[in-house]
């Protein structure tokens, strides 16, 4: 099946269409990677840590993006909503754990030094919205890709309790309230053995919906919560 597919469908860059690379190197090196932000006031903050003074009972720690949302970035994550999709899904986790590694790592230092314990992964649950009703759930594939690499546990611990509309078109208090309780938490979620958590999405746009999923584990007795997306 792969076979015919690759015959149909070339391994193309996302950006420049260049054949045999999902991503070509200088598609790589035009992401954009600016600073990182805090979670709460979206204003600069130093790897990208919640500002003390943004900080939270029951928010988010800190939050970290891979690059901006535009050019081929962009291309490769309206991709991933599409189907056939793990190879390109790789390439991007190897560029983010690269990316990483290399600025403002703050977050996977303290990963680090706990050697992986108390740490695991868990993804946004599927969009039900329209523009991926395939059932496909990108967020998903990006962690378990993710919590390989980077030897932490994978677990699908929030589901969708109630249906929400698409927040594309909405502002953001009306985001806040239409995400508001839509997520419950699993009951086979480890938080006892890992009570820290990085939340996965593909893209951060106004954050309620990383807020609101943060917001019910912390509830729930998580300790740290990062999110950490490919774009914002
Ligand atoms: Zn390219
Ligand atoms: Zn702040």
């Amino acid at each position: 099946m792969n076979l015919i597919l690759d015959f149909l469908f070339p391994k193309r860059c996302v950006g420049c269409k260049k054949l045999d690379t999902y991503f070509c190197q200088d598609c790589i090196s035009n992401i954009l990677q600016t600073d990182l932000v805090c979670p709460r006031c979206e204003k600069l903050a130093v790897g990208g840590q919640t500002h003390p003074i943004c900080k939270r009972r029951y928010g988010l720690d800190g939050l970290w993006s891979l690059g901006i949302y535009q050019g081929s970035l962009r291309e490769a994550i309206k991709q991933l909503k599409y189907g056939r999709v793990r190879g390109l899904t790789e390439a991007l986790v190897d560029i983010l754990i690269e990316y990483w590694v290399k600025y403002q790592p703050f977050v996977l230092d303290q990963i680090k030094k706990d050697q992986g314990a108390g740490w695991a992964i868990i993804p946004i649950p599927l969009h039900w919205w329209r523009g991926n009703d395939r059932g496909f759930n990108q967020s998903s594939l990006i962690g378990q890709i993710l919590s390989k690499k980077l030897g932490l546990d994978y677990c699908d611990g929030l589901k969708r309790i109630r249906y929400t509309k698409s927040q594309v078109k909405l502002k953001g208090q009306q985001r806040k309230q239409n995400i508001f309780n839509a997520f419950a938490i699993s009951p086979n979620i480890p938080i006892s053995k890992s009570p820290n958590i990085l939340l996965i999405d593909d893209v951060w746009t106004t954050g309620s919906t990383l807020r609101e999923c943060c917001y019910i584990l912390k509830r729930h007795g998580a300790k740290k919560v990062w999110a950490v997306t490919l774009a914002r």
